[in-house]
Parts: C-alpha cells; sequence; structure tokens
C-alpha cells in the first residue's frame, strides 16, 4: 500500500482544529454497483449523492482525501464556468447556455445548502466577489451587467471607481461588477464535511490506493489498485489533473491538461490590512491572466495567481507573488509568506467540463479548470441522477467531448497562450497608463484599487 501525504501545507491545514479521518488502503476484493475513483469534491459529491439514494458505493482515492484542488484552492464559490459564457453561447446556442448557466447556479446553491444543512456556517469565510477593471471599461461593465441580467438572470451590481476606492487603497483599479450571490469558504473544511456526508451515508472510502486499470470486464468493470481489486457495474473517474499524472485511464488522460497555480498567504497584517483592504470578499480582476485575493483569519492576505503548464513548482513563486501584492498595495511594506503552495486544475481544450457517459458503465466528472467549486457539486448531481434515475440533463455537456488535450505539445501551447495572454493585458493597461499622461484620463481616485461572476483562475 503506498502511504498517503499530508494535506498540503496550507493555511487550511495549519488552521484545521481536527484531524481528518484517515481512511484505510484497499486491500483484498470489494464489490460495489458503482466505484467513484478519485476524492476531491467531484468524487465525493457524486458518491455522497448515490449512496444517500440506496446505492452501494466503493470510493478510491490515490492519496488522502481532498489532497487534490479540492482542499487548497482560492475558496471562492460562484456561478458559471472556466470557459467564458459568451464562448459558451457560441457554442450552444443562447438557449442551452442558459440552461448551462442555470445548471452551474445548482453547483453554487448545493455548496450553500450543504454547509447550511450541517449547521456548519463556520465553513463560509466571506461574502461577495467584485471583478475588477485594471483599465477604463465602464461600458463594457455596463453592456457585461444587462445581459447577465436579462439572458442569465444574474444580478451583478456595477460599482463606480469611487465605490471601489473606497473598499481597496490602491490606484490600480477602475470600475467593478459586484456578484451578490457568490460566497467563499474554507475548502479544505468542506472536503472533509463532504466526507463525513459520504461516510455517514455508507459510502466506502479506501485511501492511499492510486487506482492503475480500468478494465470493461462484460457484464461490469473491475478497477485496479496495487493491492486490490474492486469489481463494479458503473465506475465514475473523478481524477482531474492528478489523474493525468497517476496515468489513469488513457482515452481520458489524454483530454485533460494539468495547470498549475499558486498561492500564498501573509502573515498577521493587523491594522495595516483593514485599512488598505475593507471588502471582506473575494477579490479578482478582469485580466486574461489575472489576481485571485481575499482577506483570511482577519488580518492575513491569501493571494493567487501565475498559472504555469510546467509541473515543478518553484520557490520564486512565492516572491513573484509577493512582488505582485506590493506592486497593488505598496503600503502593506515588506511582510513575511507563512504559506506557500501550488495545486493542479484539469482543463480540456474548450475550457469547459467533461461531464457524462463515455462508454458503457463509464462515467466521467472531471476538467472543472480553475472554477470547481460549484462545477463539482453539479456534475456530482448530475451523474448521480443519471445512474439513479435516467436523468439526461447531463447530456448537455455533450458538444464539450473529450478530445485530446495535445499531451506535451498541448502544454506548451497552452502556457505559450498564457503568456500571449499577460502581454496582451500589460499591452492594453500600458496603452491606458500612455493615455494616462497624455492627459486623455479625467480619473483620480481618492484611494488606489479594480468581470462577469468573478472566479478564481
Ligand atoms: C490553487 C487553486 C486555486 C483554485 N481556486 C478556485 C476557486 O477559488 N474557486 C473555484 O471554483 N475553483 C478553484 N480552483 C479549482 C478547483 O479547486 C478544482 O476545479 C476542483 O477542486 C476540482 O475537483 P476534482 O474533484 O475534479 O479534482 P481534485 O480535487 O484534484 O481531486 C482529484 C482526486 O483524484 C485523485 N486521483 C487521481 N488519480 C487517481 C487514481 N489513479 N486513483 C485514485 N485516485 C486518484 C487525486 O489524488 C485527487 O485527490 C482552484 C484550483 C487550484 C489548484
Amino acid at each position: 500500500m503506498s502511504i498517503p501525504h499530508a494535506h498540503v501545507a496550507s493555511y487550511y491545514r495549519a488552521i484545521r482544529s481536527a484531524d481528518d479521518t484517515a481512511f484505510i488502503g484497499l486491500d483484498g476484493r470489494a464489490h460495489a454497483e458503482i466505484c467513484v475513483i478519485g476524492g476531491g469534491l467531484a468524487g465525493l459529491t457524486t458518491a455522497f449523492e448515490l449512496a444517500r439514494q440506496g446505492r452501494r458505493v466503493v470510493l478510491i482515492e490515490a492519496d488522502r482525501i481532498g489532497w487534490g484542488a479540492s482542499g487548497r484552492n482560492a475558496g471562492f464559490v460562484s456561478c458559471g464556468f472556466a470557459e467564458s459564457i459568451d464562448a459558451v453561447e457560441t457554442r450552444v446556442g443562447p438557449a442551452n447556455a442558459r440552461a448551462l448557466f442555470d445548471l452551474s447556479r445548482l453547483g453554487v446553491q448545493y455548496v450553500a445548502e450543504t454547509i447550511i444543512a450541517s449547521d456548519r456556517r463556520d465553513i463560509v469565510a466571506g461574502r461577495g466577489a467584485l471583478s475588477l477593471s485594471r483599465r477604463p471599461e465602464l461600458k463594457a461593465l455596463q453592456q457585461r451587467q444587462t445581459k447577465m441580467a436579462e439572458n442569465y438572470g444574474c444580478k451583478l451590481d456595477l460599482w463606480s471607481r469611487d465605490k471601489v476606492a473606497s473598499m481597496l487603497a490602491t490606484s490600480t483599479y477602475f470600475d467593478a461588477l459586484h456578484d451578490p450571490s457568490a460566497f467563499q469558504i474554507d475548502p479544505l473544511a468542506y472536503t472533509a464535511l463532504m466526507s463525513d456526508r459520504c461516510r455517514a451515508a455508507g459510502v466506502w472510502i479506501f485511501e492511499a490506493s492510486p487506482v492503475h486499470r480500468i478494465a470493461d470486464v462484460g457484464a461490469g468493470w473491475r478497477v485496479e489498485t496495487d493491492r486490490g481489486v474492486v469489481h463494479c457495474e458503473q465506475v465514475v473517474l473523478a481524477t482531474s489533473a492528478y489523474g493525468v499524472l497517476n496515468h489513469t485511464y488513457r482515452p481520458v488522460d489524454r483530454a485533460v491538461l494539468p495547470v498549475a497555480t499558486y498561492v500564498i498567504t501573509s502573515e498577521p497584517f493587523g491594522e495595516r490590512l483593514r485599512e488598505t483592504i475593507a471588502f471582506r470578499g473575494a477579490l479578482s480582476d478582469r485580466r486574461r491572466a489575472g489576481d485571485y485575493y481575499r482577506v483570511v483569519g482577519g488580518d492575513r492576505l491569501l493571494w493567487g495567481g501565475r498559472i504555469t503548464t510546467r509541473r515543478a513548482e518553484s520557490g520564486r513563486l512565492a516572491d513573484m507573488l509577493k512582488a505582485d501584492i506590493r506592486r497593488i498595495y505598496p503600503q502593506l511594506g515588506d511582510f513575511q509568506v507563512d504559506f506557500a503552495w501550488s495545486g493542479l486544475m484539469g482543463y480540456a481544450r474548450h475550457k469547459m467540463p467533461l461531464i457524462g457517459m463515455i462508454r458503457r458503465g463509464l462515467w466521467v466528472a472531471t476538467a472543472f479548470g480553475g472554477h470547481g467549486l460549484n462545477t463539482t457539486a453539479m456534475a456530482g448531481q448530475l451523474i448521480a441522477s443519471a445512474i439513479a434515475d435516467q436523468d439526461d440533463r447531463w447530456r448537455l455537456f455533450a458538444p464539450f467531448e473529450a478530445t485530446w488535450g495535445g499531451g506535451f505539445a498541448g502544454r506548451i501551447a497552452a502556457q505559450l497562450e498564457y503568456w500571449r495572454m499577460q502581454v496582451l493585458d500589460r499591452a492594453g493597461e500600458w496603452r491606458h497608463r500612455r493615455g494616462s499622461a497624455a492627459g486623455s484620463s479625467t480619473v483620480s481616485p481618492k484611494r488606489p484599487v479594480t468581470s462577469d461572476a468573478p472566479t478564481a483562475p
């Protein structure tokens, strides 16, 4: 049996008051109706929803439950997908785009209701999300606000530059869109809650058991780990980017591109931070490759950004993120980074999740990208109700099928695309600054500061 890793040394792990339940590895044979592979939020939600309906479910995790992206993300919960709703609309038309957006909203509701039903409001860390412009684009924001309200029933508030400046002491930002329906959670605590719910509903959970083979045996499926095997009728593959690293199932691995993103958490700033950032929800900027951050623990800054498709984790990234913070909020001065970690997100080529049945009895729920907190909850419900009740809403995702992500060449192409986006972002800001220097800008906020439904990476 392989030894499970401890959860990554994140801020969330440091503030956990209880030890997470540890589960034994799979040793020998097990029989189940459904075998879910992957103990992130996609796997946990699917397993829980199936067990709740009386199904016999085994869940197999390679490391610890919540060890992947689910237990270490920025904690922003909001409607939408990693792909923009405009691109979704272009692909599937307005009616299906609306139906998909409504499903993404169902995911937000699921997380909220789970927390409320479990009486674990302590998991909620903040409310509202601001998507900040780094250049004047008021008209674009107004159009976005109108479109989201009329076509998607999503109410966003437009915040003027002055209102933004009253909350954030920086001159970096202009106007912003505020999403009042968004909220933030402690993702490791939420993952532990879902694990507890699974256990209570009768899911058999095994940790430290990487699956290395999934075989169609005619009457069902055979799922193999180093020391055990599960015989089952149906399999749900929920292994995300880490599944690619574990060589879990080639047809799906080939369609998922692992993309790393980085998070740091500062030392406590005390009053300095309260004077700098008064807003207590999620903050992100509207650049194609932007920053995302929030205040945690009252006076620490949790800050994420900088995606890369290169797997090596670089210590330099903590310094780069710190420099990003100091460019926007120089008044914070020098500070210590108490926690720095990275995590892998899984992306399909089209940046939409891969959800549905890919062979008889073989389901996937993967590739949620940087927008997985609502969409994993949605996918878990969709797949469980497809298996239990023949609900076919998952077919709305059929246009976003698994196509080859391009392997090594795909990773290089994605990295180049990220750098291209960074160059475009910087060029846009530079053009604006040049215009301002030539006297074309009339905006002068008292304090320095900064999309559709805002999100993290
Ligand atoms: C740093 C960071 C910040 C983010 N911020 C946000 C945010 O603020 N809001 C948001 O909505 N989304 C965010 N995301 C994205 C979100 O976290 C993910 O989309 C989501 O958690 C994916 O869940 P998952 O269950 O698909 O994958 P994971 O949580 O990665 O879980 C997959 C699990 O499968 C297991 N596994 C893999 N292979 C095997 C195998 N062969 N056998 C058994 N088990 C296996 C892994 O060990 C892992 O535990 C962020 C991601 C990162 C990395």
